[in-house]
């Protein structure tokens, strides 16, 4: 098979729950160096927490650490809270698998 002179467009690969689209991750790889995957947001009453991990093109992990990140907006009710701990977890699991 010839190339003529592009370079093809890589296949990112994703962990299971990365909800980004591959033009995003090849636009991404271009300009930065890496695929910055996100998973969904899961929500709560007044919460939203989700996951990072920045990888290259064939998934292998780049230098810095996956992330988890919790938005709240002002106070939490207890069963808010409690829902928000069991959530959190959850996303540390997945984040650290
Ligand atoms: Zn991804």
């Amino acid at each position: 098979m010839t190339t003529l002179g592009t370079s093809p467009v890589p296949t990112i690969i994703c962990p299971a729950w990365c909800s980004v689209t591959q033009s995003t991750h090849q636009r991404e790889l271009r300009w930065e160096g890496r695929a910055l995957h996100w998973s969904d947001a899961r929500t709560g009453e007044g919460w939203e927490v989700r996951h990072t991990s920045a990888t290259d093109a064939d998934g292998h992990p780049i230098d810095t650490q996956p992330k988890v990140y919790v938005t709240s907006n002002g106070g939490l009710t207890l069963a808010g809270a409690e829902a928000l701990a069991l959530t959190l977890l959850a996303t540390y699991e997945e984040a650290s698998d």
